[in-house]
């Protein structure tokens, strides 16, 4: 076959559907040589209507397929025309589908030419795309892209794009070359032929050593050029030399046409470079508005390079993080003209596993899993080229295929032990951390890094952290341990399946012997998981028809609400489990040395992984069995996709400790800010809970105002006729009544933020149809859309309203009109029943406070700031928050509500009042 002999085909069809939709073009290039040399291009009269959207989509009118010839009066010319060439087509599949089920239907046989995919070439060749739409790939490649969606020209599209692709396939090294070579040859695909048609004698038909392609991007890293040692031009730096960026007529208000010089910032950097300089440690809380990022990351920078050190940031979120490092950091080194080195480190589940990706490549091949194959190859090919095998990188396609399999973590990392440590990404990662002054990371990361000793963030003595707010949740998560019903399971199977070793290895006969044995009690493992996971999902049986979860989607018992009886099952199962789990690990230890010295480097690391997880397991269990001291124990219940997923955890109460001992106590400097900390301008609260109130480090405070005139600004409205809340559905009847006549005086453009899953669900519901007739669009979290898409949505529709509960009330930033409203239905007190919740009550009860007041009110407060504040997002934002829970009046501690937030405050007395206050308020 020549590969440059081809004809390509495209087809214009009623639907997408094969079998059941029918063409209505079809449009065939022929090239000889890589030269066009015939065409065939034909309207076809489908026996059905073509949609209004397939006649916009395509511009073929029914008009148009009236007039042209039926399927099976042309069926035999394009048969001819097609002979038997090789058949080209982006996302081919579809259109010899098409093609094929029209001629089966006609009684002619299906066309059985060979195909290639240009879909799948591109995959493979440029796996880093974010699209593979051929409109989108022409542009990129420069191909004339004259009427999109008619047959012909999609078919001469698709033929340019080929011929780009074989130019590209000319420039690959010979390395890369017989890689695909040799693994294309195994899974008989049509790339073949293309290579040899390129690379003629060049290639082998050995097995490529795929390890040496990585070898390149690591000698890079290995031999990249050191910054000569000039005298530090940064070491006198000061101050005075910060502020002057920050003038009126400063460089940064020269470059970036929406700054202005605020109070705020200028003290916030004065507070930052103070921390580092001084090494102290402070707490900001920065309003919105102040420029916080840029407050912090100038005198960090400054401070890295005038001290030749070091300074860490670490978020909550990733955006942030991606903020700082892909706009903040080039914005300043191009404004400053300043060259410095900094990294972002990601949590390690970003990153691809170089160990995982060997054992997956090679159960793939052995499998022969020839789709999988195509897929993983793509994945080498981004590999070979990528700094950080970042999942990021690539097309979701490839990402949501792999990245479980293949993603890094540190319960599998082998570490030093394993085979692929020279060319891990982890380890290059933190070979590049090493020199950079700046690394941005986020907390989980920060705080698993040191709870956990992984070391992936070079040592450091100066810490930023923002989002501040979120480090008692985010830490309590990395001291989380637990199993579940999956990963015992997959550990007890790869037991008894016996997929840690291969074959020729079990030959040897005690050996045999022993593996007899160990799948005897990995069955054992299988069997008591599942006793145990029954009487758990029996226990939740039991307490669902009691009703006591407060949410729908998670649902958490706490071991010591069980009865005696259940604490008892519960205990023997996993102190049964714990034994197996201890004879395993003995059984496997036993046979190390042996496999050591008999088996690869690549066998003997999957079977020391595997040890590893039965160890971790051990471990984990030990929290799970007795109660720990200062830990809380729980079952978890929790709903995805209609599956159930079972989990017991144990977490500690308390993480103050914690914090300060192996973060605060070792750090010379930190820097902690958000722009919620405080509870009526106190940081008690925050700083109780994160260690500092007891501990003998000094900290100081400061909260720097929002520079928008929020008083101005925010309407905040608390209606004294709101519906009394009950958890019935009189309640949520009047609630959906009383949110309606809100939205319809404000035309949409609200969030509505709720406390509970289910409330948020049943209003909807009864919200939905109502608001369709004044067509106000009604979005809602965790149903048909992702949370991002979800935003968009809600951004782009500006008269929608969307209802949303947990991670909305802080992770929502929709500046501009679309957010003129907040509606918070309830204030957000912590689930009384969450065991973590119950715990900490106790704890602080236990030391003579009030739990209520000193916990759970504060916590409350910090969260309902977070709400409060996604009205405002920039200087021309304005708008109303209305507080639908009246116990901000009536109770005592809504002052401590009513105080923390800067608003003009108004309280209705009743609905037809708000409304009007909405109207005129101006
Ligand atoms: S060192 Fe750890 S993360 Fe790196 S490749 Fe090996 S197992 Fe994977």
């Amino acid at each position: 076959m020549n590969y440059l002999d081809f004809v390509t085909i495209d087809v214009e069809t009623t639907g997408l559907n094969i079998n059941e939709n029918e063409l209505i073009e079809v449009g065939i290039v022929k090239y000889k040589q890589g030269k066009l040399v015939d065409e065939f291009s034909k309207v076809i009269k489908p026996a059905t209507r073509i949609s209004d959207y397939v006649v916009n989509m395509t511009g073929i009118t029914n008009q148009m397929a009236f007039d042209a010839q039926p399927f099976d009066e042309i069926a035999d010319e394009i048969v001819s025309f097609i002979g038997d060439s090789l058949i080209l087509g982006h996302n081919v599949p579809f259109d010899m589908g098409m093609l094929n089920s029209a001629l089966i239907k006609t009684g002619k046989p299906a066309l059985i030419n060979e195909t290639i995919d240009t879909l799948e070439l591109i995959a493979l060749l440029m796996p880093t795309l974010r699209s593979y739409k051929l409109s989108h790939l022409a542009k990129m490649f420069d191909i004339s892209e004259e009427n999109i969606h008619r047959a012909k020209d999609d078919a001469l599209m698709t033929s340019n794009l080929y011929l780009k692709l074989v130019d590209m396939m000319r420039e690959l090294s010979p390395e890369v070359a017989n890689f695909l070579y040799y693994y294309v040859s195994l899974i008989s695909w049509k790339l073949v032929d293309v290579l040899e048609g390129i690379f003629g004698d060049k290639l082998t038909k050995e097995e490529y050593p795929w390890i040496l392609l990585f070898s390149k991007k690591v000698d890079e890293i290995h031999h990249q050029k050191e910054i000569p040692q000039t005298e530090n031009k940064y070491k006198n730096i000061d101050l005075g030399d910060i502020f002057s960026l920050f003038k009126k007529d400063g460089i940064i208000s020269q470059k970036l046409k929406t700054f202005e010089v605020r109070t705020a910032q200028i003290e916030m950097i004065e507070e930052a470079w103070q921390t580092l300089e001084d090494s102290k440690h402070t707490v900001i809380e920065a309003g919105t508005g102040i420029g916080k990022t840029f407050a912090y990351t100038i005198p960090a920078m400054y401070y890295a390079l005038k001290h030749d050190d070091k300074v860490v940031i670490s978020t909550k979120t990733k955006n942030l993080q991606e903020q700082i490092i892909d706009k903040d950091i080039p914005f300043i080194k191009k404004t400053l003209g300043i060259e410095f080195k900094s990294e972002m480190i990601k949590g390690r589940n970003n990153y691809v596993c170089m160990n995982k990706l060997a054992y997956l490549f090679t159960r793939i091949i052995d499998d022969k899993q020839y789709e999988d194959m195509k897929a993983i190859l793509a994945i080498m090919m981004w590999l070979f080229e990528s700094d950080y095998g970042d999942f990021t990188e690539i097309h979701n396609s490839l990402v949501t295929k792999f990245n479980n399999l293949l993603s890094s973590d540190s319960y599998s990392c082998l570490q030093g032990k394993c085979p692929f440590k020279t060319i891990c990404f982890i380890n290059r990662i933190k070979k590049r951390a090493k020199d950079a002054q700046l690394i941005v990371v986020n907390h989980a990361l920060l705080f698993s890094d040191i709870f956990y000793s992984a070391n992936i963030i070079p040592e450091y003595k100066h810490l930023v952290i923002d989002e501040a707010h979120t480090i008692e949740d985010i830490a309590t998560g990395c001291f989380s341990r637990g199993i579940n019903r999956k990963r015992l399971h997959e550990v007890a199977v790869k037991i008894v399946e016996q997929k840690i070793l291969a074959s020729h290895v079990l030959e040897e006969s005690t050996l045999k012997v022993k593996f007899a044995e160990l799948q005897i009690k990995g069955r054992e493992l299988l069997n008591t998981n599942i006793d145990l996971f029954k009487h758990v999902e029996t226990i939740f049986k039991h307490k669902e028809k009691e009703n006591v979860f407060y949410k729908k989607s998670k649902k958490k018992l706490s071991v010591d609400q069980l009865s005696d009886e259940d604490q008892h099952i519960l205990e023997k199962l996993l102190s049964e489990i714990s034994e197996v789990v201890s004879e395993l690990e003995h059984m496997l230890t036993e046979q190390s040395d042996y496999l050591k010295k008999n088996t690869d480097k690549i066998q003997f690391a999957f079977y020391k992984k595997l040890l590893l997880e039965i160890v971790y397991i051990k471990n984990d269990l030990e929290y799970l069995k007795i109660h720990k001291k200062n830990y809380v124990r729980w079952l978890e219940k929790a709903e995805y996709r209609n599956a159930k997923i079972f989990d017991l955890k144990a977490v500690p109460i308390e993480v103050g400790s914690s914090l300060q001992k192996y973060i605060f106590e070792d750090k010379d400097s930190v820097l902690l800010t958000s722009a919620t900390l405080s509870v009526k301008s106190n940081f008690n609260y925050f700083l109780s809970r994160i260690g500092y109130l007891e501990s003998n480090i000094k900290v100081q405070t400061h909260i720097l105002s929002s520079p928008f005139d929020l008083e101005k600004n925010i309407l905040m409205c608390v209606p004294q006729d709101s519906p009394q809340y009950a958890d019935d559905k009189k309640y949520l009847e009047s609630l959906a009544k009383y949110l309606e006549r809100i939205i319809i005086t404000t035309e949409g453009k609200a969030l509505i933020l709720f406390t509970s899953h289910k409330h948020m669900n049943e209003v909807y519901y009864l919200l939905k149809d109502a608001l369709s007739n004044y067509k106000i669009p009604l979005l809602i979290q965790g149903k048909n859309m992702s949370d991002r898409n979800l935003i968009t949505a809600f951004k782009q529709n500006i008269d929608s309203v969307l209802m949303g509960t947990d991670s909305f009330w802080e992770g929502i930033d929709v500046p501009g009109e679309a957010l003129s409203h907040v509606i918070i239905v309830k204030l957000p007190f912590e689930v009384p029943t969450d065991p973590i919740v119950m715990a900490r009550m106790e704890s602080v009860a236990s030391s003579g406070k009030s739990s209520f007041f000193e916990y759970v009110v504060p916590n409350a407060v910090v969260k309902f700031r977070q709400g409060f504040g996604r009205l405002i997002r920039n200087k021309e934002d304005r708008g109303s928050v209305i507080v639908l829970d009246k116990r901000v009046l009536s109770q005592g501690y809504g002052k401590r509500f009513l105080d923390s937030v800067i608003a003009n405050k108004k309280f209705p007395k009743t609905i037809k009042e708000l409304a009007e206050l909405l109207v005129t308020w101006d």
